[in-house]
């Protein structure tokens, strides 16, 4: 037999020995891999935490998240403002979706200004107020 047709048959029983093996093991194996897939997204979410932390410290006047206008410190009502309301715009820009996605491009962009900390409360009222007056200038034109 040549090299390369003892790779192959080495290869062709390799293959035959994973799928025996697989046949035998197959529950423990799949368990296994849903275990691994359950860490992942475990792992993934203390990292978005973490990563979402980080971030909103660093548009928060202090050491810890909080919002800039009341105060506010509960990380579940606290997220990423755009001060000049260009929110659509700069999501169409950089072509980010969703808030985690926001959060790695401002730390990866060395958390440029033109961003600040605000709770939902505040959002709100803000853009409550900017609709007011977007509407006054429509109306006034
Ligand atoms: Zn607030």
């Amino acid at each position: 037999m040549s090299a390369a047709e003892d790779m192959d048959w080495e290869r062709a029983r390799r293959k035959q020995y994973d799928k025996e093996y697989y046949q035998e093991n197959r529950d423990r194996i799949l368990k296994q891999h849903r275990e691994r897939r359950d860490r992942n997204i475990l792992y993934a979410k203390k990292y978005q935490e973490k990563l979402k932390f980080t971030v909103l410290t660093e548009y928060s006047e202090g050491d810890y998240p909080k919002c800039v206008i009341c105060g506010e410190e509960r990380m579940g009502c606290l997220s990423i403002d755009h001060i000049n309301n260009d929110g659509a715009e700069h999501r169409r820009e950089i072509g980010y979706s969703s808030g985690g996605q926001l959060y790695r491009w401002l730390k990866r962009n060395n958390f440029p200004s033109g961003f600040q900390t605000l709770c939902m409360n505040c959002q709100w009222v803000k853009n409550k107020e900017n609709d007011k007056i977007g509407r006054t200038r429509r109306a006034l034109v």
